[in-house]
This record gives C-alpha cells, structure tokens and sequence, in this order.
C-alpha cells in the first residue's frame, strides 16, 4: 500500500518524539508499505516565530511571515529523515516547492491548486521514504506560501489524494474521534468510522481533531482518513465516504462551540431587501455568520437573530455602527451552541423532538433552533452548554 502519515506538532515537539516517530514509521515500511510522511513544525514553534516577527511588526510583510513559517516543518522534515536514515531507512525530506506543492499567491492563507508529484513518484521509485515539510507550498513565481494555521493535514490529504494512495493516516496526540468531548463527558466512546459530512459538522462545531479543511478536500479526492494518536497503538477513527459505513448510527456525536457570540437587531423595517442590506455588509466585513433567525414581523418591523465567531464580534460590531440603522442592536457572548450530528436521522423522524425534550427536561431554554439533513443545532445560555451535552449523550444512546 502507499500511505502518507502526518505527525502534528505534539508528535513531533522535541527528538525523543521524533525518534519514536522515526521508529512509527519504520515499522510501516517493514511492513511493506510505501510511505510518504508529512510533518508539522515541533508543538508552540510556529507561535514562537510569529511572536518573534511581532517583536518588530504589528503588520508584518506575509511573504516574510511565509518565509519564516515555513521554517518550522523544514526543520522536523529535515531531522526525521536524519533519524530515518540513521536507522538505515533510506529518507529524503522535501520542502512543500520540491514535493511539487503549487499554491496561489496569497501568502499566510494559500490554495493548494495541484499538485506536481514526479519527484516524489521519482523518490517512491527508489524505495525512498519522502518526508516533506507541511503547511507550505510554492507560488507560481516562486515564492515559498504558507497554507493557514493547521495547514499540514491539508498537505497531507492533497499529497494522498495526488498520489492515489491507500490512506492517509493523522497522528495527532488523541486517539481519535469521539462521540464528544470526553473531558465534559467521560463516557465518550470513539468512534471506528465516520463520514466526512458528519466529520465536517464535529469539527465546524469544536470537535478540533482534524482541520476542516482538509475533511472537505479529503472528501473531495476521496481520501480514505485515518486520526490516531501517535503515543499509542489504538486503532484510530476512519473518516470515509457514507456508502462505506454499512451501519448508520442514528446519531454519531454531539458537538459543543464555545465560541459563539448572537447578535439581535431589534425594530427591523420589515420590507423586502433588509436581510440583504444586513447580511451584504457583513460578508463584506468577512463576517462568518452561522444561524439566522429572523421573527414574523408585526406592526410594520421585526427581530433579527444571527450568531457569528465570538473573534469575530468586534468586526461584526464595527459593522453594524457602519451600517448606521435605526434597529437596536444588542450583543450576547455568553451562548453556546450545542448540536447533535448524524447521517441515519436523514431517514428517522423524531430525532429533532428527542433533542427539544431532552432541553425541557433538563429546564433548558432553547433561544435560538436550526436544522440541516445530518445536524441540529441549539443556542442555548453558556452555563448550560455541558449539562445539555451530557443530556443529549445519554438520550441518544452514545455511552452504549
Ligand atoms: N505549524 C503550523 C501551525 O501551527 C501548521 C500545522 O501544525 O499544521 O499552524
Ligand atoms: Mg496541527
């Protein structure tokens, strides 16, 4: 088989870790696997660079910043295939530019746009274990880019799915994905397989496994997804296409984000083309909005409801002020956002219902619903956020 492992920061934060990680991967290619390993920058290094360009600049050049970023996974490429070849494992360790990484050009948060893998189906070749430097690319003028912040499972999911490889396994330091949080609820169970629509719905939603982005370019390329720890030798979490998954689960977990703020605009002027003044303004801000609710109106205005990123508020506020509307508009920081998440409620009924009475029962106002084929989502006071999460976790089942 031909896998690519990638080793986040915590696998590989100092050189004992990197040599049991050297070991990791020996024991793969004894077992007759070709490999591609990708790597993150040792755990706190990529901040630690960021601070020290923010000793001489708030506002840093991002080629600079790209430049200096991307030192840090050269550096663990480079010593883990010393380590590999010290072993007698032959290794070459490539930047994001040699492994053929082509990106656009906006540097600190760049798209991968292909892929040219001959020198790395050059190395395969010569039996070769590649170790490349993540989060990096190269522009098409040449310029080293950087892929945003956890970008190395996106080198890792584009390098599998250019290459066709079996799978691509993420060693990160937990052992995979859980039914949620086990440190709100120790009853937790992992989960052997999950689809990538579910997996892109936990870790939206705070389940920070995987980044998401590389979840939808996995599923895009149709890359068979592995998360394991590397500390252990547990079996891990396959993230894998629906059909794959023989039986759904009703529900596969419950997801808790911390961090959201909602905005309420009270008094709107309800006449057609408000909702696109508003909302216009804030994709343009790059406000993420997330739920929308919207009153019916009554005497001639109405109440608009949305949530956006708590680090995103002050944008959002700024915003608003620019907007310079008549409404009232008022600011919540201390919700959450609890939602359950699974495939087989596509085809039940009475799965939202089990979620609105486990709420009642538990003396939860529900303030704000939304719905999707897979999710439900609730806002609800902060200070409830993990009884509701254990709540749900027992109504539906998931310590069983
Ligand atoms: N080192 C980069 C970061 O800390 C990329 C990564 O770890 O995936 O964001
Ligand atoms: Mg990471």
């Amino acid at each position: 088989m031909l896998i690519v492992q990638k080793y986040g920061g915590t696998s590989v934060g100092n050189v004992e870790r990197i040599e049991a990680v050297a070991k990791r991967v020996i024991e793969s290619k004894q077992e007759g696997h070709n490999l591609v390993v990708v790597v993150s920058a040792m755990s706190g290094e990529t901040n630690k660079l960021l601070d020290f360009a923010a000793h001489f600049s708030k506002t840093p050049n991002s080629r600079e910043v790209d430049m200096l970023l991307s030192s840090g996974e050269r550096v663990t490429s480079a010593l883990l295939a010393i380590a590999l070849e010290a072993q007698g494992y032959p290794a070459v360790s490539m930047s994001g530019r040699k492994a053929g990484i082509v990106t656009d050009n906006v540097h600190t948060k760049a798209r991968i746009e292909h892929i040219d893998t001959h020198e790395m189906q050059a190395a395969l070749a010569e039996g070769k274990i590649i170790v490349v430097a993540g989060f990096q690319g190269v522009t098409h003028n040449g310029e080293v880019s950087t892929l945003g912040r956890g970008g190395s499972d996106l080198s890792a999911v584009a390098i599998a799915g250019a290459l066709e490889a079996d799978l691509c396994e993420i060693y990160t330091d937990v052992d995979g994905v859980y039914t949620t949080d086990p440190r709100i609820e120790p009853k937790a169970k992992k989960l052997d397989k999950i689809s990538y629509d579910e997996m892109l719905e936990l870790a939206s939603l705070g389940a920070k496994v995987l980044q998401s982005r590389s979840v939808e370019m996995a599923k895009k390329l149709n890359v068979n997804l592995v998360t394991r720890s590397s500390f252990n030798k547990n079996e891990g979490t396959l993230i894998t296409k629906e059909d794959n998954i023989m039986e759904q689960p009703l529900v596969s977990g419950i997801a808790l984000d911390k961090n959201q703020a909602r905005v309420t605009l009270r008094g709107v002027t309800d006449k057609p083309g408000i909702a696109a003044v508003i909302f216009k303004k804030l994709a343009d801000s790059n406000v993420n909005v997330d739920m929308i609710i919207q009153n019916v109106g009554h005497d001639g205005t109405t109440n608009l409801g949305f949530t956006v990123p708590q680090n995103e508020l002050e944008m959002t506020k700024t915003a608003m002020q620019e907007l310079n509307a008549s409404e009232v508009v008022e600011y919540d920081s201390d919700i959450v956002k609890v939602s359950v998440v699974g495939v087989g409620m596509k085809s039940h009924s009475g799965v939202a219902c089990k979620a609105f009475d486990t709420m009642a029962k538990e003396g939860i106002n529900i303030e704000m619903i939304s719905t999707s084929e897979i999710k439900i989502s609730m806002v609800i006071q902060a200070k409830y956020g993990e009884l509701a999460v254990r709540a749900l976790h027992s109504a539906y089942q998931l310590d069983k």
